[in-house]
């Protein structure tokens, strides 16, 4: 069998000892052994992405159900809401808020690029929203979303703020509490590195309010905060509860996934994430090719977007398949033909990314024979090799 590399944007190359975890004999969901496994993986979720008082949850299901989940327990009908717009996951979020009768506003731009903060505070003189949703990172276009600085406006604004962190969490930085952001969630099969199957996401004090005081019943059975958070409580006090069997051994697999984080620490995961991305798109510009993002500072860490080199492109991901890597076509709806994707997240390292340029450079051979190969190559690595001499000394070369 022909060995592949996944470097699709999720579900991504999982580590062998997070694959282990989930092959463990399946514990009983209430087993004293169990409980502290999700004891302790609701307690490490908040460590990840920063919330100290934040309410945890580990959910069966994919990044929609969190997306669900946020909008269905917060908005009520006839709720305003602005929707940052960077692709594909904020018109599926526009469609979910209307799904539970929210009014919604789109803030759009162009394809590559996103309103900026300053966009967002006018935006929001003109009416009064009850939250201001934002992609982390599109994964239609990979676009990195100024989180910071729009949930400060739209804070400022009396606005809850929803994240959709599904592309971005665990790779690309997010300060959850110290930002003010409200929910910020992701699915584990992406840049936290576990297999698909878990939504995670952890709530703020000030939404949790939110939802005690609704006028109007949750219009969702499964999705409902009131069943589940009775349950991430017992467990994170070490207790056994049921409402819906959990997703046993996901959540082992998450556990060892989310340790794995912890001990590489967040700050070198997310600097580890940057300099890889950019090493990347280096050796991609020197190829002659074109990132979809308008801007290197709106570029995202965890996946890069690419325009093919001409009509023939889109053989490009049959090619790419064929020198043994995977990876993803388009799906913004508006250059769906144009433009391909590759995800570098998780435990990616120097190496994977020169192995992709490497086998990018044959595929443009192929689609042109006056390519010159080496030219990605040789900027790649000159820009990782600059990128481990700069930390040398500190923590030494870890990239290669
Ligand atoms: C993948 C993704 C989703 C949806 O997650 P599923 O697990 O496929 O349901 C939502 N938002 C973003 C930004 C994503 O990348």
């Amino acid at each position: 069998m022909k060995r592949k590399m996944v470097m699709v944007p999720g579900p991504i190359e999982f580590s062998p000892e997070v694959l282990n975890a989930m092959a463990v004999p399946t514990a009983n969901h209430v087993s004293g052994e169990f409980i502290e496994c999700f004891g302790e993986s609701l307690e490490m979720l908040k460590d990840v992405f920063v919330a100290p008082d934040y309410s945890p949850f580990i959910i069966a299901g994919s990044g929609t159900l969190a997306m669900d989940i946020s909008v269905c327990n917060i908005i009520e009908p006839g709720d305003r809401v602005l929707v940052v717009d960077s692709g594909y996951f904020s018109q599926r979020m526009a469609d979910i808020i209307r799904w539970y009768g929210g009014q919604v506003d789109l803030l759009q731009d162009k394809v590559g690029d996103i309103p900026c903060p300053e966009d967002v505070e006018k935006a929001l003189e003109k009416g009064i929203y009850r939250a201001v949703t934002i992609t982390h990172v599109d994964t239609s276009t990979s676009v990195l979303a100024d989180i910071k600085n729009i949930t400060r406006v739209a804070k400022k604004a009396g606005c809850l703020v929803i994240v959709d962190g599904v592309a971005g969490a665990a790779g690309a930085r997010c300060q959850t509490s110290e930002w003010g952001i409200d929910i910020y969630f992701t699915a584990s099969q992406k840049a936290v590195g576990a297999p698909p199957g878990l939504a995670l996401l952890v709530v703020s004090p000030e939404a949790m309010d939110v939802f005690h005081n609704r006028k109007t019943p949750v219009m969702n059975y499964y999705a409902s905060f009131q069943n589940w958070l009775p349950i991430m409580e017992a467990y994170q006090n070490r207790g056994p509860a049921y409402f819906g069997t959990p997703a046993v051994n996901n959540v082992r697999a998450l556990n060892v996934a989310l340790k794995q984080i912890i001990e590489e620490g967040l700050e070198k995961r997310f600097t580890r994430h940057e300099k890889i991305a950019g090493a990347f798109r280096e050796g991609i510009r020197a190829m002659g090719l074109q990132i979809v993002p308008v801007k290197e500072e709106k570029a995202a860490p965890t996946l890069t977007a690419i325009y093919y080199p001409n009509s023939e492109g889109k053989n490009l991901v049959k090619y790419m398949e064929e020198e043994g890597i995977v990876v993803a076509g388009g799906l913004h709806p508006e250059i769906k033909d144009k433009y391909f994707r590759i995800g570098h997240m998780g435990s990616c390292c120097g190496q994977d990314i020169i192995l992709v340029i490497s086998a990018l450079e044959s595929c443009l051979k192929k689609l042109d024979s006056r390519y010159e190969i080496g030219k990605g190559l040789t900027a790649c690595r000159q820009k990782l090799y600059e990128i481990n001499n700069q930390v040398k000394g500190k923590e030494g070369p870890d990239e290669q």
